[in-house]
């Protein structure tokens, strides 16, 4: 073959490389296009592996280009084109014909020259022969779309990894699993991935123990991704080898057997109960499987038909039943099947081993597979024949306990707990309002049991069952009538009865105890109240304890200061008279005596006030009351009580309208109110406002009961307020007690609130203080109204000069007390009256019967032997004409009842002034 050197496209490709890789085959030969001429030249090598005719002459384009495989020739045109028309690199692969039908492939390696204007002036080349890589890449690209095909197509998960455990390939499976795409997984470990690390580690372990070991294994993995699926595997893995046998991955394959493994789970479960309940019972159980129709049952369920087989085919157990049966059970059981039932239940005839039908109640569960699928029913038959039998027993036996239950409470009730069955006689369902009639089951029981009482009565009924305990079924419980609605007591006992530690019936009784309970509801609520009402007339009694004591310390306290008081009063009688009569004979320019004598006269005059007090205190002074208008009497006291207040402290006077009269000592109620202001004007050293306010009020039988000696009924209130800084419990407890004080030494005597409790106490009244810390403090004094007593008897008092008696008129001074009855005798005398004078009654009565003359006997009233009270009566008896004037320290005797003067009897209280027997005297003898 010539070499023109000038058609040799060599010198444009670099002529010797070419030359050397055409010797070495690395070429298949090499063109040159000119393109303006459409010119191809090519070298003898390419003539032949093109199979070109070699005396062809002048080749165009399209001479090659019919060359190639038919299917190349329109892209190898397409882009020999696109390179004309851009210049440069080519590089295009196709089939070129090799020998006959043969076609080989190729890679075509060109250059386009472009002149100035971009047109292609020349395009050399060369031809590469590439069918061996070709072969090579199909074969990788087939596996590789095999194995993707096949790896999609296989179910469950498959996937590869490498030795660290990354993901390098996933299928569908996978991708659901992990439920992200490959693009998220691939390249990622499991630890990665998974959400529980503790499977991460297990799976992993489990990997590199397989990649180690070089050994396929099976085995079942538990993994939860973070999509929240939950997953158990049955995965088979394998090592992963590369093409010299080095184990650098693995790739595995599993199989998603969650829900196998949940039904599995409960499958077992139940079969296990079912085997357990089959060998411990002796009821019949049997057990269709349903995939092939196998019926197995046990020894029970055997003995009870008398069939000698424990298992059948589900035709066989068809057609035993009795023909009039069968169909109906038959559907039946496929409505409950078919329909994703759970509980299938009839009752029919069943054909003995002997031939005979039997009754029975057959009952069945279906389980079910992950998708619902029927899988297997297990069931129990109950002889019917037999419980007829024995319930016409029993309804025999029940009859006569019905017969000897009749006339008692008592009926009777009877669980049987293997066929689930409730047998009440009539007397047991009326405990429940149920008619005698109507059927009964453990849920009318139930139904029938008063909420609160439901719950002891279940776990007193499981501890009468369980075999371990065989308790006692002891309760007492409320039913609500089914029918009626009326609430029930009941009292149920009963015992389980055992078979082989089975707990087959609990029996018992029960009564209706409905009576019972309410007399002892009664009695209950009899006795609260009883409780009660012994807890407050206990209270009642210390209440009453309590305010007895305290009256009868006052009296204790009464009486104690009110016998000094009279000592005293005798004392300060025999004091006061002489000074007063000293006074008249002193030498009327000896200044300093007089000062003397009045010294002594106003601490004598001060002693008789306090001494006063104490016998008011002690209920023992001689009272004078009169009908009175205690507003009248506020309103007159007003001028004092302000004055007595002082000016920082503001009087109000509140007084009622229509306010009944009272009947009191008008100077002592003076001295009440008066104490009382004192006391408010204490409790208010910065000023404040003191209220003396009356009111007509109603002391009812409820206020009477609450404050010990007070008598229910109207009285007239005179309270006085104030806005000091009040009194707290343990000193209202004590303010009336005599000499209790919180005042300074010097400024309280502690009498003041004592004199009006007695004042108060001693005219039928009620004193009482009502305080507030730092608001203020209220006494309240209850003095009884005066009914139909006369009216406006008020006496005006007009101060008289010193009322002198005449020589005429003769006075008999009857006094056991010499000093007293000195100054009495010296008195009177002074006074201008003749005077006789005795130290007893007895001598009294001498002179009186002597001394016809006397006007006027003045007596103490009390005398040892014969006291003044007795001796005024016999004189007055015998001289109806002689006025009677008494005397006295104190007030407890016979002139004096309860404080209070005998109406017409004249009393002058010791001590006394000059003045005041004066005026006494004269007021008797005037008369
Ligand atoms: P005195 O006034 O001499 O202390 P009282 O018998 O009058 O004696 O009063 C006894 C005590 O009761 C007083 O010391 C005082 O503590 C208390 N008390 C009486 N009246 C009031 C009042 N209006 N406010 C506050 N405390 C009072
Ligand atoms: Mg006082």
């Amino acid at each position: 073959m010539p070499q023109s050197s000038t058609y040799l496209p060599l010198d444009a490709l670099d002529g010797e490389r070419v030359r050397v890789a055409l010797a070495a085959g690395a070429i298949i030969g090499t063109w040159f296009w000119d393109v303006k001429a459409d010119a191809v030249t090519v070298d003898p090598a390419l003539e032949r592996a093109f199979g070109l005719d070699p005396s062809g002459g002048r080749r165009t384009l399209q001479d090659l280009i019919r060359s190639v495989h038919p299917e190349d020739q329109t892209s190898l045109d397409a882009a020999i084109q696109d390179a004309i028309s851009r210049g440069g690199q080519y590089v295009h692969q196709y089939r070129t014909r090799h020998g006959d039908d043969a076609w080989r492939w190729v890679e075509a390696r060109g250059w386009v020259n472009l002149d100035a204007s971009g047109a292609a002036i020349s395009f050399p080349g060369v031809l590469i022969d590439i069918s061996e890589r070709r072969r090579v890449e199909e074969a990788r690209d087939r596996a590789e779309g095999l194995l993707n095909t096949f790896v999609e197509a296989v179910p469950g998960v498959v996937y590869a990894k490498d030795r660290q455990g990354r993901l390098l390939i996933g299928n569908r499976g996978t991708t659901n699993l992990i439920g992200r795409p490959p693009e998220e997984y691939l390249g990622r470990t499991d630890a990665e991935l998974l959400d529980n690390q503790i499977q991460a580690a297990a799976v992993m372990a489990a990997d590199a123990r397989i990649m180690a070991s070089g050994q396929m294994e099976q085995l079942e993995e538990e993994v939860n991704y973070p999509n929240g699926k939950r997953a158990f595997w049955l995965s088979t893995k394998a090592p992963l080898r590369d093409a010299n046998g080095q184990i650098v991955g693995l790739i595995g394959a599993s199989l998603d057997i969650t829900d196998r493994k949940a039904v599995e789970a409960s499958h077992r479960e139940i079969e296990e109960r079912y085997r357990l309940a089959a060998l411990a019972t002796s009821d019949a159980i049997w057990d269709w499987r349903m995939a092939d129709g196998h019926v197995i049952w046990n020894e029970a369920l055997a003995t009870l038909f008398g069939h000698d087989r424990l298992e059948s085919s589900a035709q066989w157990w068809l057609d035993n039943i009795h023909p009039d049966d069968r169909e109906r059970i038959g559907d039946s059981i496929h409505a409950v099947i078919d329909h994703g039932g759970d509980v299938w239940s009839a009752e029919y005839r069943f054909r003995r081993a002997d031939g005979a039908y039997a009754d029975i109640l057959d009952r069945g569960t279906v389980l079910r597979g992950s998708a619902g699928e029927p899988i297997r029913m297990i069931g129990a038959m109950l002889d019917l024949t037999g419980r007829k039998a024995a319930q016409a027993a029993l309804t025999e036996s029940e009859e006569r306990l019905r017969l000897a239950t009749e006339a008692s409470d008592i009926g009777f009730w009877d669980v049987d707990l293997v066929n689930d069955l409730l047998i009440w006689p009539a007397r047991t369902k009326a405990m429940f309002g149920i008619s005698p009639h109507v059927p009964c089951s453990m849920a009318d029981f139930y139904a029938g049991l008063h909420p609160e009482d439901l719950e002891k009565t279940s776990v007193a009924f499981a501890a009468a069952a369980d075999p371990a305990q065989r308790a006692l079924y002891d309760v007492e419980y409320r039913t609500v009538g089914k029918e009626d609605g009326v609430t029930r007591w009941v009292a149920a006992k009963g015992r389980g009865l055992f078979e082989r530690d089975r707990c087959t019936r609990v029996v018992g009784v029960a009564i209706d105890v409905t009576a019972r309970k309410a007399a002892e509801t009664q009695l209950r609520e009899l006795n609260e109240r009883l409780e009660s009402r012994v807890a407050e007339e206990v209270a009642e009694r210390i209440r009453v304890e309590d305010a007895l004591r305290q009256s009868q310390k006052m009296e204790a306290v009464g009486q104690l200061t009110g016998g000094i008081a009279h000592d005293f009063n005798n004392m300060l009688a025999a004091i006061i008279g002489p000074l007063d009569l000293l006074t008249g004979r002193l030498d009327p320019e000896d200044a300093r005596a007089k000062r003397y004598v009045d010294i002594a006269m106003e601490a004598a005059r001060r002693a008789a006030q306090l001494t006063q007090r104490l016998l008011a205190f002690s209920r023992q002074q001689p009272l004078q009351p009169e009908s009175l208008d205690a507003n009248k009497l506020v309103a007159g006291m007003s001028d004092l009580l302000s004055h007595s207040l002082g000016g920082d402290v503001r009087l109000e006077t509140v007084l009622a309208g229509g306010l009944w009269r009272t009947h009191a000592d008008p100077n002592q109620l003076e001295n009440v109110i008066l104490n009382l202001a004192v006391n408010a004007r204490d409790a208010m050293p910065e000023g404040g406002r003191v209220t003396v306010e009356t009111a007509n009020c109603y002391l009812d039988h409820g206020y009477a009961e609450g404050n010990l000696g007070v008598a229910p009924g109207q009285y007239v209130l005179i309270a006085v307020s104030d806005t000091g800084a009040g009194m707290p419990a343990e000193v209202i407890a004590k303010a009336f007690d005599p000499f209790f004080t919180t005042k300074e030494v010097g400024r309280g005597t502690g009498l003041g609130l004592s004199q009006v409790y007695g004042f108060v106490k001693q005219s039928g009244g009620h004193v009482k203080i009502y305080s507030e810390i730092g608001s203020g403090t209220t006494v309240k004094v209850y003095l009884p109204r005066q009914v139909g007593a006369d009216v406006g008897t008020d006496v005006v008092t007009i101060a008289h000069p010193l009322p002198r008696g005449e020589l005429q008129e003769v006075i008999l001074v009857v006094e056991d007390e010499l000093a007293v009855r000195q100054f009495s005798v010296d008195a009177l005398t002074e006074l201008g009256y003749h005077v006789f004078s005795a130290d007893s009654a007895a001598a009294a009565l001498r002179i009186l019967e002597e001394e016809p003359s006397i006007s006027l006997m003045f007596t103490d009233v009390v005398m040892p032997e014969t006291n003044g009270r007795k001796l005024a009566d016999e004189a007055c008896r015998r001289w109806p004409h002689l006025k009677v004037l008494f005397t006295t320290g104190y007030s407890r005797n016979a002139v004096v009842h309860n404080g209070v003067l005998d109406p017409g009897v004249n009393l002058i209280g010791k001590p006394f002034t000059l003045q005041e027997l004066a005026a006494r005297v004269r007021d008797v003898l005037e008369k």
